[in-house]
């Protein structure tokens, strides 16, 4: 399957019907000069797929200057190794699931749960409260600690062509005391997120949900649900 072009510069490349059936949605996001920043990794231990979606969008894996792990969950960082064995790359993560993947917890990282063994990425870059903005060449991605489904989870902002995209992950949960998980918590994030008014919503499994009306509508359904811990 080929990627799907989102706005100028930005690219749905991986997820379940695109790179393989455990990925979450791993973003592409255009840095200038042929680099690029990837958001999420994805499960995958055969990343083919995912390294061809890649290329077609006009930029070579070994081209990555960074890639931003959202959360510590295996569907999310799994493709790390796969893609540091080719790219000379930052790996971006949240102090507080920073160990998890450093660490490879495999309840933390929820590897237990599916199955697999939990690999040890080791983060290079961490970021401490919200983030501020992470800049690679043409690239500004600002980080906002949106803890919840995660202790360390983070949404990124990136405004392009005066549009606010939100990488938000795991907005729909689920939730589970084994990852750390904060319903409270979440919806301080959630609430953060509509406030921000995004024009995109690059959701970690739903997609690419768009206008803005659509998009605020999204969280506020998640927010809406009776959501339990597992
Ligand atoms: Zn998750
Ligand atoms: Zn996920």
């Amino acid at each position: 399957m080929p990627y799907e072009g989102v706005v100028e510069g930005i690219y749905l490349v991986g997820g379940a019907g695109l790179s393989g059936p455990g990925d979450c949605c791993v973003y592409l996001v255009d840095a200038g000069d042929g680099g690029s920043v990837l958001i999420d990794a994805g499960l995958s231990t055969a990343p083919g797929p995912l390294f061809q979606n890649i290329e077609e969008t006009g930029h070579r894996v070994e081209d990555i200057v960074a890639l931003v792990l959202t959360h510590s969950h295996i569907d999310h960082i799994g493709g790390a190794s796969a893609i540091l064995e080719r790219a000379d790359c930052e790996v971006v993560a949240h102090e507080a699931d920073a160990d998890a993947i450093s660490d490879g917890m495999a309840t933390r990282t929820a590897a237990d749960a599916y199955g697999v063994p939990s690999p040890h990425i080791e983060v290079t870059r961490t970021i401490r409260d919200d983030g501020g903005t992470l800049n690679y060449g043409s690239a500004h991605i600002m980080a906002i600690h949106t803890p919840g489904h995660t202790p360390g989870n983070i949404t990124l902002q990136m405004e392009v062509d005066g549009k606010v995209l939100l990488f938000a992950n795991d907005v729909h949960g689920p939730f589970s005391r084994a990852w750390g998980s904060d319903l409270d918590a979440w919806r301080r994030s959630m609430n953060r997120l509509i406030a921000i008014a995004p024009d995109i919503l690059l959701e970690g499994h739903y997609g690419v949900i768009q206008p803005k009306g659509p998009a605020i509508e999204f969280i506020r359904d998640m927010l809406e649900q009776d959501m339990r811990m597992m």
